[in-house]
């Protein structure tokens, strides 16, 4: 598929992952509704499904028949991730992800640098876009690595309750891992919240807490020591859980929503950032 020129300053591609360990934090919602309110800013967004359970991929109506290239192949096959893309909308496009993704692992293991199959696929075969947003799986295998080695930044969701901060230790250690061995550029940029809830207290003393962790990393080599912890806060909303079922985003799905409105303030947020 050919993008047409998105018509902005030719700006370097962002390379965003969305990773955290824990499953049903937000990655997905966030991956598909993020990227749709970056499209709907006339930026070209490239989602890349690295789930095998195909999440993403089923929320924008990629349901396995309709599914030609997926990133199973890219990672197995050698197939370049724009041969792998589906358009979605003038600016959106999915690579997305099939349950053979699952083998992956296996079938890669003793295949030198496994780890880098993703960023491969990119370099041989450059795609033009503004926005690459990758949807990681809820592990810190394979998956997760060629994630984390293709991007520049990554956006950890969080949901603000007592155990939010449980794993994070081990989340923070894998990015410093990739970062020194596998990929230098990679940096945390940001922590999101998700499923948000203003009243409970608790919800103030775990957003206390995390950014007193950031603020204690500043001036240190760590990948977090830049991070910072996003001014939008995305709301529970039930629209959100319903638009997959709709094979919608929240955009085209229930565009007076507060979910409709989360997104679309932290697509400019993202936009705003250096
Ligand atoms: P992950 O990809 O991290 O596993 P998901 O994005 O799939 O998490 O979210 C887990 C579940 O919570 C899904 O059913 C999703 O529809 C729902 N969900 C996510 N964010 C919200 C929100 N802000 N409000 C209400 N439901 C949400
Ligand atoms: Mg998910």
């Amino acid at each position: 598929m050919e993008f047409q020129p998105s018509g902005i300053d030719c700006l370097p591609m962002r390379i965003i992952a969305l990773f955290n360990q824990k499953g049903g934090v937000g990655k997905t919602t966030s991956a598909v509704n993020l990227g749709a309110a970056l499209a709907d800013e006339k930026r070209r967004v490239v989602l890349i499904d690295m789930d095998p359970q195909g999440n993403l991929s089923f929320h924008l109506g990629l349901e396995p028949g309709k599914i030609h290239h997926s990133s199973y192949q890219v990672l197995t096959q050698g197939i370049s991730l724009k041969e792998a893309l589906h358009p979605i909308g003038e600016f959106l496009s999915v690579v997305p992800a099939t349950s053979d993704l699952a083998g992956a692992e296996v079938e890669l293991v003793d295949q030198p640098q496994r780890e880098l199959r993703l960023r491969d696929a990119l370099q041989r075969d450059p795609i033009d876009a503004d926005f690459i947003i990758i949807d990681c799986p809820p592990s810190l295998g394979l998956l997760t690595l060629n994630s984390l080695c293709l991007a520049d930044e990554v956006i950890i969701p969080l949901q603000a309750h007592f155990l939010a901060l449980q794993g994070m230790a081990r989340l923070l250690e894998t990015c410093s891992l990739v970062r020194q061995r596998l990929n230098r550029k990679l940096k945390i940029s940001a922590i999101l919240f998700c499923q948000y809830e203003a009243a409970p207290r608790l919800t103030g003393e775990v957003t206390e807490e995390v950014e007193k962790f950031i603020e204690a990393a500043r001036g240190t080599n760590q990948p977090w020591s830049d991070a910072r912890v996003l001014q939008t806060r995305i709301r529970r909303n039930i629209k959100l859980a319903e638009a997959p079922s709709f094979s919608q985003s929240i955009l085209l799905y229930a565009p007076n929503s507060a979910g409709a409105a989360d997104y679309s303030v932290l697509a400019q947020e993202i936009l705003e950032m250096k």
